[in-house]
């Protein structure tokens, strides 16, 4: 039996950092990965055979837990017919059609394999629909890897962004301006000073990239306001919330209507699958039918669109929702007052299945508050959480999850891992 370290040595050999995605390699909290080998609702397994209930979730996609039945002979049953056609079917317009209904600000929806070239297209599309460049973001919010992402502040609110990652050109980063998550006052000066030149925002309606932050009363709200007014785009990034924190996403939980959303991870239920869509008059400017190309080899794939049709159907159940919301709440209240009660101030946010902890006493409302965290603490409590069994974000910088396959057994038992951690820990 090879053990994780002995697959962590050789994936360094032949994969940068040993990982296809940087945050998996553990650097942020030091320590080896464990590689997993199977899953089954709230548990996965390594190949040490050691078993931890999963708070990773795929990092996100998997609401239902892991090898749901009706997902795996769904998938099943399509795969005898073939893999890939790259010509249209039945299943991707079943759904689109079925997206459109549950996500009514999308009155048309293109499918992609991931979130990043969903936020891509969705960028060009806004350049293209208005025929401005400058992209809105906020310092803290993931929106994939594309070139006009990866971006950070500048030194002033209104100066030009600055490349957050090698590779990325100077000039074009100059295109993004980044801004302060929740502060209203920094987005009415900027719109006032740049109003009419800004194609886009783009924002993720609940931050799930910096651990996660709660949009304050109001902010999304001027931010609908203020675009409508400057004709530029608003782009939900629900990437990370759709059908996550509620059926149809944060959008539905604010009821703010953006001009184009973004979604993946729960859509394709642990298949590589993405869509972006919106208004029809704006999606119409896209190839074939418009001017802005975009196109997948492998787009609309029938396997992954057959994974997430199931997901999305199973996400109906009535209450499904608030039993998440429950249960999360359950957990993350339970976890933040245990720590206090040996000596770490903690603070907490949830919203349906998605969760924020915080080793800081108030909930953190913007990076610059996020980045102030215990993340020394949050690092020994990781690790002891690991030890117990419990697999949580290798990161303090990241939202937990929740699924429906998680039940008070895996609760209690995280709670009094939780316990036997802080008491280890205690200050
Ligand atoms: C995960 C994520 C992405 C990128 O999706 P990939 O499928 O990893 O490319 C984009 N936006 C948000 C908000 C995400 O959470």
């Amino acid at each position: 039996m090879l053990t994780n370290q002995q697959l962590f040595d050789r994936a360094q050999q032949y994969i940068p950092g040993g990982v296809n995605s940087p945050v998996r390699a553990f650097r942020s909290v030091g320590g080896i990965p464990p590689f997993l080998t199977r899953g089954l609702g709230p548990r996965v397994w390594d190949v040490e055979e050691k078993e931890y209930i999963d708070y990773v979730g795929s990092w996100g996609p998997l609401l239902h837990g892991h090898a749901h039945p009706s997902i795996i002979k769904a998938v099943q049953a399509v795969i005898e017919r073939g893999l890939s056609f790259g010509a249209p079917t039945a299943l991707e317009v079943e759904f689109a059609e079925q997206l459109t209904q549950w996500v009514p600000s999308m009155e048309q929806v293109r499918l992609t394999s991931s979130g990043t070239e969903a936020t891509m297209s969705a960028i060009r599309l806004a350049r293209g629909y208005t025929g401005r460049s400058l992209i809105v973001k906020f310092d803290g919010c993931y929106h994939g890897h594309g070139d006009s992402l990866l971006v950070k502040a500048g030194s002033g609110a209104l100066t030009f962004g600055q490349p957050d990652s090698g590779g990325v050109p100077t000039e074009l980063a100059a295109q993004t301006l980044v801004l302060e998550y929740n502060h209203i006052g920094q987005l009415e000066d900027l719109f006032a000073a740049r109003g009419e030149a800004i194609a886009a925002v783009i924002v993720e309606p609940v931050a799930g990239n910096m651990n996660m932050v709660l949009p304050r009363p109001g902010f999304l709200n001027r931010l609908r306001e203020l675009t409508r007014a400057h004709g530029a785009l608003l782009i939900f990034d629900e990437v990370m919330t759709g059908f996550r924190v509620a059926f149809g996403g944060a959008q539905a939980v604010y009821g703010i209507c953006p001009d184009l959303t973004t979604l993946g991870k729960v859509i394709g239920g642990g298949m590589p699958l993405a869509a972006f869509g919106g208004r029809r008059e704006i999606m119409q400017k896209l190839a074939p039918l418009g001017p802005v190309y975009q196109a997948g080899t492998l787009s609309g794939n029938p396997v992954a669109v057959t994974a997430g049709l199931v997901n999305l159907h199973l996400a109906q159940e009535n209450g499904l929702y608030e039993r998440l919301g429950d249960m999360t709440r359950t957990l993350t209240e339970g976890l933040v007052a245990l720590g206090r009660q040996y000596g770490f101030p903690m603070s907490t946010c949830s919203l349906g299945g998605m969760f924020g902890l915080y080793f800081r006493d108030i909930l953190p409302t913007n990076l610059r508050e996020v980045m102030e965290s215990d993340k020394v603490a949050f690092n020994a409590f990781f690790h002891g959480m690991l030890e117990c069994g419990v697999y949580l974000a290798p990161s303090a910088f990241e939202a937990g999850f929740v699924s429906a396959a998680h039940t008070s057994v895996e609760l209690d038992q995280t709670l009094s891992a939780a316990e036997n951690v802080f008491k280890k820990l205690r200050r």
